[in-house]
């Protein structure tokens, strides 16, 4: 099988949308609503390998109903942003630690690998392609979101890995992914429903994850809450992450504590920069299992004093409730900066000043796409 690097053909769209339409757009983009002029496909078949791969207009893709995916949910992918630094180069963040989790995804869901220098390289083709589209960023948290995914997009129905496969990369101007600014959310503890169990997709990004957890954050918002968190799937007691989030817990000593990677938490690219950033500022950082009773206990004790979630998509985010089946605690005091702990606004600043390319860069997570 050829393991040659991929080069994508570029097929600039004549019908983008005018400068003052997108414009528009970027000056109130929301969050994955709205998508750029183009997009990345590639194409893997049993055999060859990668072939065919191009910027393209962006728009529908033509699947058969028996596209694999469609039936068996063969699917990974992944979440990034890029960012428009004051002098108006565009740079993404840790692009090799997507790229091996998505190397990570694909080999748990029996679908091809697509090398670190691809992924890399169909980020930069695109973004390159539609550079316009990526909002300045200084001010506020505006980035262009970029999501490659890869699915079974083989006509076939039978039971095993799809010997066709789609590559495919969109993009989508993002201001906060919380509508409202920085506000403290408020989680729902699903007892019911698990995330992740062992041996099972926990620690892949794939749809199926997130198909999975759709009633859980419905039962949530039925309970008032914005977000759901997920205990172990064996003892039903040890915090794991939200649907979509990592968790944090700051201590009262400043210690700072988040679960452990047990295999069924999914290791986010923003959980691990925290750890070292957090280490920075001054604090120990414990990656340690953490039980409900704790996380419960802890904030009505007054030992846990913050708790954040955090991800590429939302960055990091002050959690200011925590309820279940019959009681809720208050975390922190929401007539201090709105509910917003002090140490949880300096690592989301720590983080948000390496990626806008305001403090130095003294660990080479940035890699430039434009
Ligand atoms: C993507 C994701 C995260 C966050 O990962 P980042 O790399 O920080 O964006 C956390 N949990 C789940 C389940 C995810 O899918």
């Amino acid at each position: 099988m050829s393991s040659a690097a991929l080069s994508f053909t570029v097929e600039v769209r004549s019908d983008a949308l005018p400068d003052d339409q997108r414009e528009a757009v970027l000056a109130n983009p929301g969050f994955g609503k709205t998508f750029t002029d183009h997009m990345v496909l590639a194409t893997w078949s049993a055999g060859p390998g990668w072939h065919d791969a191009k910027v393209t207009a962006y728009g529908p893709l033509s699947l058969f109903p028996s596209a694999a995916v469609l039936h068996y949910g063969q699917e990974i992918f992944e979440g990034m942003k890029a960012y428009r630094h004051a002098d108006g180069s565009v740079w993404t963040f840790r692009p090799e630690a997507n790229a091996a989790r998505f190397a990570r995804s694909a080999r748990r869901l029996a679908l091809p690998e697509l090398s670190q220098r691809d992924f890399t390289e169909s980020l930069k083709a695109l973004v390159s392609t539609d550079e316009k589209w990526v909002p300045a960023g200084d001010a506020g948290e505006a980035s262009l979101y970029l999501r490659p995914f890869m699915f079974a997009s083989e006509a076939f129905l039978g039971m095993r890995p799809a010997a066709e496969v789609t590559y495919c990369v969109i993009a989508s101007p993002a201001g906060p992914y919380f509508a409202g600014g920085l506000k403290p959310v408020s989680i729902w503890l699903s007892t019911e429903y698990t995330r992740a169990a062992p041996g099972g997709t926990g620690v892949a990004k794939c749809g199926g994850n997130y198909a999975a957890s759709m009633i859980a954050l419905v039962e949530a918002a039925d309970n008032g809450c914005d977000q759901v968190a997920f205990l172990d799937a064996v003892e039903r007691k040890w915090v794991e992450e939200l649907g979509g989030m990592n968790l944090f817990f700051v201590q009262s000593d400043g210690t700072i504590v988040t679960p452990e990677l047990t295999g069924t938490i999914l290791e986010g690219v923003t959980r691990s920069s925290i750890i070292e950033l957090a280490q920075d500022l001054g604090h120990k950082v414990d990656e340690r299992r953490v039980s409900i009773d704790e996380w419960r206990d802890g904030v009505a004790g007054g030992e846990i004093t913050e708790v954040f979630a955090c991800g590429t998509a939302a960055v990091v985010t002050p959690v200011g409730r925590l309820a279940w089946q019959g009681g809720s605690v208050v975390i922190g005091d929401h007539d201090v900066n709105g509910g917003v702990g002090s140490v949880t606004a300096s690592i989301r600043q720590s983080l948000l000043d390496v990626q806008y390319g305001r403090a130095a860069d003294s660990r080479g997570w940035l890699t430039r796409l434009v």
